[in-house]
């Protein structure tokens, strides 16, 4: 069996960490910043160390790929894998990142086994997945998709320097211009050579778009996120899906008075009567849903808002997500019954629904390879539902996706002390090899 190159791993880790924006704490790469662009330009250079061909989108997405062997095609369609290459504020060192540096170490597993595949394979580190810029997450894969086209960069604004996204891009290229363009071809390009160059860049937006027919299969690796991998001492995740989820904001109605002179028995406080609706939905996906479901009230609004007048108006927000639709559809209703009861005792209630989304379903014959290649070396693993987005979700519109989920020590991430163990690494690169050459030799996908 293939080994994984652990010392390769970390040291991309350890590289990739120590290029980052001054922030208060831990690592910080945001999409278009020229840190971000001396990030790419050193995950392109392994690349490139590596034999493989390199290009980039017009929107920042990095591509690498692997040419197939001899009895292989290179019209067939290519296997891709990776993820992220931007971070959150004050990030860990591993969020994205090893999604992409473990897909790069399973083509050098590739070209060490001997053993060319038979499709091309694509290792891919996408821009401003986590929204820091715009406020958009997944970004650079919805232009992979095709979700969003060139009106997209007219339409988003920074809100922290006010640039459009078409502004922030064309600074971005400010950045990589010098280094893209050897010198030689400076001195060389014509004046006609030079328009057709800006004629090819407007086009590429376009050109980001990938073709399905191109692509066979995308895999992603990635943290968990979470604590149930580490908690049960499981090395590996297949993941499920990515939760379904739904936002609410509730707003309730009581009435406003003295806290001094308005008897318990005739108030209707509705800070009161929103702490009551939390704690019963609380307690009824906890008792019917956990493991299955999450609900979180993450804020909480009292107005007036002071020590001493009764809450007049209470607003909160609900995030709820699951795997199954079935599960939402029911929290939802008790979110109705809820506010029904309260509703009977004189108060208003409002339920605004400000976005909803379906769990999206990962491939079950990537979900089944990930699992035989895990077992297959003797790791543990189980099945697990990912709560938070991921490019894989826009992935899975096109074509078949899998997902393979790594322990994060205490569940840390975004977070600057998020770790994933040199070891934990090593076995999700092998699995994500295994499945990658499974992939390979299947033809009924
Ligand atoms: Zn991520």
């Amino acid at each position: 069996m293939q080994q994984a190159d652990i010392q390769f791993i970390t040291d991309m880790i350890t590289t990739l960490a120590g290029i980052s924006e001054s922030c208060a704490a831990g690592v910080q790469r945001r999409s278009y910043t020229a840190e971000y662009r001396k990030g790419v330009d050193y995950v392109k250079e392994k690349m490139l160390m590596e034999g493989l061909e390199v290009h980039e989108d017009a929107l920042g997405n990095l591509f690498g790929r692997l040419a197939p062997g001899d009895s292989g095609n290179i019209n067939l369609p290519a296997i891709y894998s990776g993820s992220h290459l931007d971070t959150v504020k004050c990030a860990g060192a591993y969020d994205g990142i090893a999604g992409v540096i473990c897909a790069l170490e399973a083509a050098r597993m590739i070209q060490r086994s001997g053993k060319p595949l038979r499709h091309p394979y694509m290792v891919f580190g996408t821009i401003e997945e986590e929204g820091t810029r715009f406020g958009q997450v997944v970004l650079g894969s919805k232009f992979m998709a095709g979700v969003f086209d060139e009106s997209a960069l007219d339409l988003f604004q920074d809100p922290e320097t006010g640039r459009t996204f078409r502004q922030v891009l064309d600074d971005y290229q400010a950045l990589s211009q010098p280094e893209r363009r050897r010198p030689e071809e400076d001195i060389s390009a014509s004046c006609q050579d030079r328009s057709l160059e800006e004629e090819s860049q407007t086009l590429t937006i376009k050109e980001s778009r990938l073709n399905p027919e191109k692509v066979k299969a995308f895999v992603e690796l990635h943290g968990e996120q979470g604590a149930v991998l580490e908690h049960e001492n499981c090395d590996i995740g297949v993941v499920n899906c990515v939760a379904g989820i739904i936002w609410m904001e509730i707003t309730i109605s009581g009435m406003a008075g003295h806290s001094g002179t308005v008897p318990m028995k005739l108030r209707r406080d509705a800070g009161v009567a929103g702490a009551e609706m939390i704690l019963d939905l609380n307690h009824y996906v906890t008792d019917n849903y956990s493991g299955r479901a999450t609900l979180t009230a993450g804020r909480f609004l009292l107005d007036p808002g002071s020590a001493n007048c009764i809450p007049g108006k209470s607003t909160f927000s609900l995030d709820i997500r699951s795997g199954d639709r079935e599960i939402l559809r029911r929290i939802s209703t008790r979110v109705e019954e809820c506010a029904a009861r309260i509703r009977a005792r004189g108060y208003g209630v409002d339920i605004n629904i400000l976005s909803q989304r379906d769990p999206i379903i990962f491939d079950e014959s990537i979900r089944g390879m990930i699992g035989e290649s895990a077992d297959k070396r003797g790791l543990s693993y189980r099945p697990i539902d990912s709560g938070a987005g991921h490019d894989s979700m826009v992935f899975a519109a096109m074509r078949p996706t899998g997902m393979i989920f790594l322990p994060n020590r205490d569940g840390l991430s975004h977070h600057p002390d998020e770790y994933i163990s040199p070891e934990n690494l090593k076995k999700g690169a092998e699995v994500l090899y295994d499945t990658i050459r499974r992939i390979d030799e299947t033809e009924d996908m």
